[in-house]
């Protein structure tokens, strides 16, 4: 990978990559997919990756607190993303890994550096395979793609973050989607390894107001 003038391919080309970090409900996976469809690029929602280890790990009931396993499981998992399934080591795990369970238990798995390792490396490489892409996560500008053509981190206030995810798990109060989001914020943003924070070069826009529409015309127009 390139320093100065960013991700290169198998044959030294330069990779178009947008990466777009921010807290759960700030509008990432949204903005991504559209954005992707309007450049006839694919898109990652690297949190589903991070989610598929913590189901895999469940699935094989190995203890959450037991870093050196989870790493393994991570290691050895063979999770599918595209855009409507997800399939974690030949199992449809799409609407598990959304689940109270994985929710609850995924920011523990992501804390994990050997874990991060081991997705980062394959979000790299999924990059590589495509010739570049649009990825959404907490540490895409910062770590895996630090030299991405563009860096976007999205925020929004507290309550619309909370009713957007509320509105996508329709099981789930308010109260109790506004507490998970809390805390999950709280602990990937004080991590250790590799925490949600804005690069210092990437462009803030706050979502509160906005369409998805509105957000995605001014990334295309910063990409110029
Ligand atoms: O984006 P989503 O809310 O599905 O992400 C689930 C979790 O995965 C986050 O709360 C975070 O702990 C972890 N994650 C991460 N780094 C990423 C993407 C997600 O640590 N790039």
């Amino acid at each position: 990978m390139s320093i100065d003038a960013g991700p290169v391919g198998e044959t030294g080309e330069l990779l178009r990559v947008v990466a777009i970090d921010g807290p759960a409900g700030s509008g990432k996976s949204t903005v991504a997919r559209r954005l992707a469809e309007r450049l006839g690029l694919e898109y990652l929602d690297t949190g589903a990756m991070y989610r598929s280890v913590a189901f895999a790990a469940m699935a094989r009931e190995v203890d959450l607190a037991d870093s050196d396993a989870i790493v393994e499981v991570a290691r050895t998992s063979d999770i599918h993303i595209d855009d409507t399934s997800v399939i974690v080591d030949g199992v449809d795990a799409t609407t598990q890994i959304r689940g109270p369970e994985v929710t609850r238990s995924v920011s523990t798995v992501a804390a994990i550096s050997g874990v991060r390792e081991v997705l980062r490396v394959r979000q790299q490489a999924w990059v590589v395979e495509r010739g570049g892409g649009v990825l959404e996560g907490r540490d895409i500008g910062t770590v895996v793609f630090p030299d991405a053509e563009l860096k976007v981190y999205l925020s929004a206030s507290a309550a619309v973050r909370a009713e957007r995810r509320a509105g996508e798990v329709s099981a789930l109060d308010y109260e109790t989607v506004a507490a998970d989001l809390a805390a999950r914020d709280a602990a990937d943003s004080s991590r250790q390894h590799d925490p949600l924070t804005q690069a210092p070069d990437a462009v803030h826009i706050d979502t509160t107001d906005l369409t998805v529409d509105e957000v995605v015309d001014e990334l295309i127009a910063r990409l110029g």
